[in-house]
């Protein structure tokens, strides 16, 4: 049915994929923290609006936080306890921000609206979209892109495939791998879900090759329903990006500063349709996701359940803490992930892992002049000139690195990993992405 030598793209690259850590260990549920530290904002959109008050008691999954317009979500207490504090704390993108301190009172008390509903598929779509909206669901491969908003093209624009991305080709990422082996019914119920919201009768579920036994048990399941297609992709960095994905899947290539639904696709991560299946069917708010502990500089590597608002270095305490030469702190996996400054972040709704490096992992000699080799340009898998670019930010020419495909950039990393001049490309480039929305806000 699928060659599965077409089910790739053009560039990428193959790093050390560093899956092997934790991709036979089963999700363990973290118990809850003594104090959670909730960011306001977690998603790409408007600020919420805080719903609480130094003092207040909460419960699980109570709303703590109201969306501020369509673009915006709300955001929910994962512990139940006294809300102790509202005030600026360290985000893991890198600023500071509001955030909502909850201590714990040991009790985990569910909130009341928690409630099961049998008859979810005979909801319309739009009570479905106002479900997930209120759950607060953003994509939760790390994009963190509201889901409802995603789930709302344009009349113009209508969509006739959906892919689900089970690729997760980022390295030592797993827990998306572990999603699909332990909970395959509930991504395949949200995957229906999806399909009833935008009436769509062919679905794909993509998932690379390295996971054949998430393949086997999906495909198994998913023959029970009517039009889902599991498809095997080629192990390549970065084929879990939407770009890639949809052209390995369909051949249509997203134009230049267009988006998946300008060629009639949709995409939505696995853990994201389980997250759909929960707050549809059962009103469970995202308060808690799966994310990956690994690296070899922490003691013991894990897929957990982890309550949103957890810091990071509580979950490295569960984790049975540090080993010694660490020198690394990642939120996310090597290529794509944020690093951190400090450990007292919490877990955000984006949170696919924490990667923790010693220095052995992170020896990297001083950069080197550029020898134009080319090879930074022949694995973009976006087609653009990584070198120029970079060199076009450093001088702050942005408006040139503009016209020459800057915004286009997906942050993948590859260009970086594969410069024998260890020159950082990506940070040059993110950096100019930055100061060109900047401005643009500015202007607008
Ligand atoms: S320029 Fe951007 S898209 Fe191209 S390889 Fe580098 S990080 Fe990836
Ligand atoms: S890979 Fe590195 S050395 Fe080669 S052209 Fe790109 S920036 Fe220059």
């Amino acid at each position: 049915m699928f060659g599965l030598k077409k089910m790739t793209f053009k560039g990428g690259a193959h790093p050390p994929e560093g899956k092997e850590f934790t991709e036979h260990k089963p999700i363990e549920i973290m118990p809850s923290p003594q104090q959670v530290i909730i960011p306001v904002q977690q998603h790409i959109g408007a600020p919420s609006q805080v719903l609480v008050q130094k003092g207040d008691t909460v419960k699980i999954g109570d709303k703590i936080c109201e969306a501020n317009g369509f673009v915006s979500l709300p955001v929910h207490a994962s512990i139940s306890g006294k809300v102790t504090k509202i005030g600026e704390f360290q985000h893991p993108l890198g600023m500071k921000t509001q955030a909502i301190v909850i201590e714990n009172d040991g009790v985990d008390t569910l909130s009341d609206s928690i409630q099961p509903n049998e008859n979810y598929l005979n909801l319309s779509p739009d009570e479905m979209k106002n479900r997930i909206r209120e759950a607060g669901i953003s994509g939760m491969g790390g994009a963190s892109f509201p889901t409802h908003v995603k789930l709302s093209p344009p009349k113009d624009k209508p969509i006739d495939t959906l892919i689900l991305n089970g690729a997760e080709c980022e390295p030592y990422l797993t827990a998306d791998h572990r999603l699909m082996l332990e909970y395959p019914d509930d991504i395949l119920k949200g995957l229906q879900i999806f399909q009833k919201i935008l009436n769509i009768k062919r679905a794909y579920i993509a998932i690379e090759n390295n996971k054949p036994d998430a393949i086997k048990l999906v495909r198994k399941k998913a023959s029970a329903y009517e039009g889902i297609s599991v498809v095997g992709l080629n192990v390549k960095y970065p084929q879990g990006a939407e770009k890639q994905l949809i052209y390995a899947i369909t051949k249509r290539q997203v134009p230049t500063g267009g988006l998946p639904m300008d060629v009639g696709c949709l995409v939505q991560n696995v853990g994201t349709a389980r997250a759909v299946y929960q707050a549809v069917a059962e009103n469970i708010p995202l308060y808690q996701r799966v994310a990956t502990i690994t690296g070899a500089g922490v003691n013991e590597t894990k897929n957990i359940l982890v309550r949103i608002g957890t810091l990071f270095k509580d979950v490295i305490e569960f984790c049975g803490g540090y080993k010694e030469n660490v020198s690394k702190l990642i939120m996310g996996g090597p290529m794509m992930g944020i690093a951190q400054y400090t450990d007292e972040v919490p877990v955000i709704k984006g949170t696919s892992g924490i990667l923790v490096l010693d220095q052995a992992a992170t020896k990297r000699n001083e950069p080197l002049p550029c020898i134009s080799c080319g090879r930074c340009v022949d694995t973009c898998p976006m087609g653009l000139m990584p070198t120029t670019l970079a060199e076009l930010v450093d001088f702050e020419h942005y408006d040139q690195a503009v016209i020459l495909g800057l915004m286009d950039c997906i942050e993948c990393g590859t260009c970086t990993f594969i410069c024998p001049s260890r020159r950082n490309l990506l940070q040059s480039i993110r950096f100019g992405k930055f100061k060109v929305i900047r401005q643009r806000r500015k202007a607008s």
